[in-house]
């Protein structure tokens, strides 16, 4: 497989798709964003006018965009992808959208012959740009064996969660998790200050007890503990807090829906939505809850 449709060039299909280059595919690339086109065209890439114009003669599909909306318009619009491709080839969708929106897709496209996966990925830029992001995917195993080469240039680790649906099942679960875990990271880091300690110094602590966590390791959300985290960059995303409230809303509805309890996500649900009410916050990386906890009790 060498020509490749990438679909949505953001914060995390830019780097994404600047791999697949790298390894030497054949990248046609779409974005809304013409200047993200231009900047990626610049590498080696296609850039193409439309999805259509993108998916032409590709043999694989990636679709990297905000949430299901764009996802079901790309895929099962009027003018949509599975309607208007004349081939057959492989649609992988990366975006982290509801696992049974990710199901009715992968349905549509079923039935008009095609295999898809949801291969939705955690890691954040940084592991975007390292290529060592980790897949989670739902769908066939034949489907997964058909696309792994592809997200093996992009991914360090690739795991089969189940039928269509699964990896996104995965993916809310783990980002209800990485959403609590950063804003516990952030309360005990707030804590640590008013007790006289440097940021800094508790977090290299932390790192080596039992408090330790990805985002202490990767995503300090104190300013100038870790030069390349966000929090370093006056917050700048990252992964916005916008689309960490979107999965934390996919998460509450999906635990409504199959009765499970969630109450530290719901918890963690309306600290980030206080924090998103701040004059352009939904921009910000979601690790900038840290200064909510700067104003106290
Ligand atoms: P982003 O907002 O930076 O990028 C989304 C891109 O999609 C933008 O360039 C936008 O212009 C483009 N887009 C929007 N509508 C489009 C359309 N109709 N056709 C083509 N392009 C369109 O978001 P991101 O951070 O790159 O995240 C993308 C997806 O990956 C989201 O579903 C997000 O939840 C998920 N995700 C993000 C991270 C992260 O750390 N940023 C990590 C894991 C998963």
């Amino acid at each position: 497989m060498r020509k490749i449709a990438f679909i949505g060039l953001g914060n995390m299909g830019f780097p994404m798709a600047a791999n697949l280059l790298r390894a030497g595919y054949d990248v046609s690339a779409y974005d809304i964003s013409t200047a993200t086109v231009e900047r990626l065209a610049a590498s080696g890439a296609r850039g193409a006018a439309s999805p259509r114009d993108a998916a032409d003669g590709a043999e694989a599909i990636i679709t990297m965009v905000p949430n299901g909306k764009v996802v079901c318009d790309l895929y099962l619009g009027a003018d949509g992808l599975i309607a208007a491709l004349p081939g057959r080839p492989l649609l992988i969708d990366c975006s982290t959208i509801a696992p049974e929106t990710a199901r009715s897709v992968a349905a549509a496209a079923a039935s008009a012959g095609f295999a898809m996966i949801d291969a939705p990925v955690s890691g954040g830029v940084q592991r975007a740009a390292e290529g060592t992001l980790s897949f989670m995917v739902g769908g066939s195993a034949e489907a997964l064996a058909a696309a792994r080469e592809l997200l093996e240039r992009m991914g360090g680790f690739i795991v089969h969660a189940g039928g269509n649906g699964s990896g996104q099942a995965a993916k809310i679960c783990n980002n209800m998790l990485a959403a609590v875990t950063m804003a516990g990271t952030a309360e005990v880091l707030e804590l640590g200050l008013r007790n006289g300690l440097d940021p800094a110094v508790l977090s290299a602590i932390m790192q080596k007890s039992s408090g330790g966590n990805f985002f202490l390791d990767r995503w300090n959300p104190w300013p100038n503990v870790m030069p390349e985290a966000p929090a370093s960059k006056g917050y700048a995303a990252g992964f916005q807090l916008s689309l960490m409230l979107k999965d934390l809303g996919l998460a509450l509805d999906n635990a409504r829906a199959h009765g499970a309890a969630v109450p530290l996500g719901a918890l963690a649900q309306s600290l980030y939505a206080i924090r998103s009410k701040e004059e352009g916050a939904g921009a910000s990386d979601f690790s900038c809850i840290q200064t909510l906890y700067s104003r106290g009790a």
